[in-house]
Order: C-alpha cells, then structure tokens, then sequence
C-alpha cells in the first residue's frame, strides 16, 4: 500500500475485513459477518482437527486418522474453506491484501494455541521462486511472521524450500498431488530434534501439508504440527 494512501486511512473510518461495511475497530468482521462466519472448534479430531457434529472426548479421533494417523501430529484451522473464507483467503491471496495477515494470524493463534504451546520455530509452506516472483509475496510466509509476533515460536522463512516447480494442482487428485509433490521439497540447515508449527493459507487435499511433514521429519525434525487459516472438509462432517 502506498504511503499516501496509509495517510488517507487515518481519516477514513474503518470498515469490515469481509463485506466493507463501517465498523468500529480496524481488521474485524462486522455483526453481520461475525454471524456469517463459521470457526471450527472443538469437538474435533485430537490430531486433524476434523470437527465432530456430537460431544466427543478430547482424545477421540476420526475414522481416517483412527486407520492411519497421519506424519503430522496435529493440525487445526481458523475456518471451513467455505464461501464466506472463500472471499477473505482469495482477496489476500491475489488482492495483495496483505495487510489482512495480522487479523487472520491472530485467529490462527487463538485456534492453535494448544499446538503452539508443543512447538519451538514456525515454518511457512514455501512457494517456488517462480511462483513467488509472479505473486510478489508468500502468503503463508505473511501469516507464519505474524504468528511469530504473537508467540514464543522463532520465525524460520528459509528452512524448508520448494526446489521443484509443480504445476498448478487444483484439478489432481489427492493421490496425483501427492505424486506431484514428491521430492519438492528441501530442508536447508540442521532441524534436529526441532517441533514445528507448519503454516499455510488453506488446506485442500492435505498433499502440501504432508509433502512438508516428510521432509521435516526425513531431516530429524521432532514433530510437525500445522495450522492453516482454511480447510476444505468433506461434504460431510463425521
Ligand atoms: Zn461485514
Ligand atoms: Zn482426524
């Protein structure tokens, strides 16, 4: 954002992240969006974070994770991907709206605290430098610095990086992404015995999330937890 416009803000009343409505305090939702907004808590899924329709016990799992845990140990998200996340991820994903990173880290350290507190150093998804150079920034680097901010994590920007240049994968399979993604990533320095917090925008089939979790954990990583701001769930909840 320009300077000039920066200036401008201190004098034009804040207005809702979502629908740009007036609202009191700068980066909140509006009543209305408040009401619209779905947030996942719990119960859910001790290691997915999958939310459950009944009370269950804090230790209850879902049936995929009860058939095959995944590498991860945990990983929690601030929505569903749902239309009204839709329109917040997209407008700071390609609306270089990146000044919504504080708002939504924020969320994301309330949905992950319990995660955070297992965790030393926060690590963001990498994107190729190809893609990087078109997009101008790393959202879930944006989003991993925040949650540094506002916690005792150790921001790491440069652990992990993608040394392959996938193709765009929204139209692959959970198994073709996961293919697709094999050996795309790389570990740079010694992770030994480190927990860490995995951070990314929205997770989709989880293929990126567990193509980062291996790497780590190859490279002696502890544990890798992972927050996203988004998750897309299955039609059904369990
Ligand atoms: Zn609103
Ligand atoms: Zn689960």
């Amino acid at each position: 954002m320009a300077p000039f416009s920066k200036v401008l803000d201190l004098f034009l009343p804040p207005r809702c992240i979502s629908c740009q409505k007036i609202v009191l305090d700068p980066y909140t939702l509006c009543q209305d969006c408040w009401e619209q907004a779905c947030f996942l808590s719990a119960p859910c899924c001790r290691i997915c974070g999958l939310p459950f329709e009944f009370d269950v016990p804090d230790s209850a799992l879902c049936l995929d994770c009860a058939l095959c845990a995944p590498p991860f140990a945990q990983a929690r998200s601030v929505f569903p991907y749902d239309d009204f996340s839709r329109g917040l991820i997209l407008a700071f994903k390609h609306g270089d709206r990146t000044d919504l990173a504080p708002a939504f880290a924020g969320w994301m350290v309330q949905s992950a605290a319990s995660l955070i507190e297992e965790c030393d150093v926060v690590v963001p998804v990498p994107l190729h430098w190809r893609r990087l150079l078109k997009r101008r920034y790393n959202q879930a680097a944006l989003l991993a610095l925040e949650i540094s901010k506002r916690s005792a994590l150790i921001y790491e920007p440069a652990l992990l990086k993608r040394t392959r240049h996938t193709p765009v994968q929204g139209h692959l399979s959970r198994m073709a992404r996961q293919k697709n993604l094999q050996g795309a990533f790389q570990i740079i320095g010694d992770i030994e015995g480190m927990r860490i917090l995995l951070v990314d925008d929205v997770m989709t089939t989880g293929a990126t999330v567990l193509g980062c979790t291996k790497a780590l954990l190859g490279a002696g990583a502890k544990e890798v937890r992972v927050v996203t701001l988004a998750r897309v769930l299955p039609n059904k909840t369990v």
